[in-house]
């Protein structure tokens, strides 16, 4: 029996989700190579300062302060050179100097990079600079960046290309890392025809299975493996079957279509028979039906059919979830306030995330609708770079009205 025979608001529904999956436990070992998007299991630590050695932040001179002379030009004798990966292996005394560059470390003795800029002239190996002091020392301590031991990665952040340089940077090679999450993606419908089917080939009322397509995509980035597992037929014995054995293999099913009251829909029924389903109605348009429950150790989000309504739970409920399976620390998706360019229409009832296009000028952000807005129209989408958020008890809204936009592109993140 489902938990929720009232259609929950996406906060409760949402909630309900988090309270009923657990973080993961499984982890693994992984080159930082591969870990590219991968939850991190366990912190990180540094194996080694950064930098490593008192490292020149300029090209000059190595000197020691007490040499410089902020009122009378003077001269030091050049000693050496200590260039990056190959340091200059003396020490710097009064009055001597070595040529240093960037990178490089600087030489025992000196405390100070004289920049280039204040050189006059360079004379059998005597160097003679113009009177100055110097504000910076030019140099960069060890451990400037990060010491040794220290944390550089923490548990539930996920790995990007920054932090990819920063593990390398500081002499690390593997980590543990959460066990991808294996997610199988099956479409719902007899009228459903696999992309790439000729097109003289569909039967009148056959239409091309496009969700499937796109929720493989929509969980790209994120650590999962997902498996495709073709198209159900609207009958309840293969339903039935392919979803239980399904859930002996994945961590999470989606399913899309199928999940209204129709006559050929069957998840709902077929979650609550083989399984405990928590509710299948939300108070959100588009995506009005949409079920969550699980068969035995494995969720199962039951998307609707229509196209946008599949994308929008998908955005919104299931790629979140799936996240926070993987490990992945969450935050709620970005919100930015805009003035409407365009008016909406909305009548009070059920949240709704309208497709927009916003941009920034000097005033703030403005967004407009992309036109009609049906939930089978992957038309919205066309040109549109957020979600406008419309409140469930909102009536119209009039141009200059301040609205809430998710930009898509952070909730792909
Ligand atoms: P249903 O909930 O199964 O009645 O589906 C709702 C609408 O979405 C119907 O018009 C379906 O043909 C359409 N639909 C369902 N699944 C897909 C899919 N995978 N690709 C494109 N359209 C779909
Ligand atoms: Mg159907």
């Amino acid at each position: 029996m489902a938990q929720h025979s009232q259609a929950l608001d996406l906060e409760e529904a949402l909630r309900t989700i988090r309270d009923r999956l657990s973080s993961p436990i499984t982890h693994e070992t992984c080159p930082i190579a591969d870990s590219l998007g991968r939850a991190v299991a366990a912190p990180v630590t540094a194996a080694l300062s950064l930098p490593p050695f008192t490292a020149s932040a300029m090209d000059g001179y190595a000197v020691r302060s007490a040499d410089l002379n902020a009122n009378a030009g003077y001269s030091l004798q050049q000693i050496g050179t200590s260039l990056a990966g190959h340091p200059f292996n003396g020490s710097v005394r009064h009055g001597q100097c070595v040529r240093i560059f960037t990178g490089a470390a600087l030489p025992e003795g000196a405390d100070l990079v004289v920049v280039q800029e204040n050189v006059t002239h360079e004379d059998a190996g005597q160097v003679s600079f113009i009177p100055h002091t110097s504000k910076d020392t030019n140099v960069r301590a060890i451990g400037n960046d990060i010491a040794a031991g220290q944390v550089l990665v923490d548990t539930g952040e996920t790995i990007n290309p920054f932090l990819l340089g920063h593990l390398a940077a500081a002499g690390v090679t593997e980590l543990p890392v959460f066990t991808k999450v294996r997610v199988g993606i099956f479409s719902s419908g007899d009228e459903l025809r696999d992309p790439g089917t000729p097109v003289d080939q569909l039967r009148y009322g056959d239409i091309y299975d496009a969700n499937r397509i796109t929720l493989l995509q929509l969980l790209k980035g994120l650590p999962v493996d997902c498996v495709d597992l073709g198209c159900l037929p609207d009958d309840p014995e293969a339903v039935s079957s392919a979803l239980s054995s399904a859930a002996l293999t994945c961590d999470v099913l989606l399913t899309s279509g199928g999940v209204s009251v129709g006559d050929a829909d069957f998840i709902v029924e077929q979650i609550q028979r083989q399984g405990e389903l928590q509710f299948w109605r939300l108070n959100l348009k588009p995506g009005k039906p949409l079920a969550f429950g699980r068969i035995d150790n494995c969720w199962i989000f039951g998307l609707p059919g229509n196209p946008v309504s599949t994308i929008i739970t998908a955005l919104l409920l299931a790629r979140p979830a799936i996240a926070f399976l993987a490990g992945v620390n969450l935050e709620k998706p970005l919100t930015l306030s805009a003035v409407l360019a365009t008016p909406i229409q909305h009548s009070p009832g059920r949240t709704e995330f309208q497709r927009g296009q916003f941009h920034q000028d000097e005033t703030g952000f403005k967004v407009s609708h992309t036109g009609e807005q049906g939930s089978n129209r992957f038309s919205s989408f066309r040109y549109a770079n957020c979600l406008i958020e419309i409140d469930k008890e909102q009536g119209n809204l009039q141009m200059g009205d301040v609205v809430n936009i998710l930009p898509l592109v952070n909730l792909l993140h």
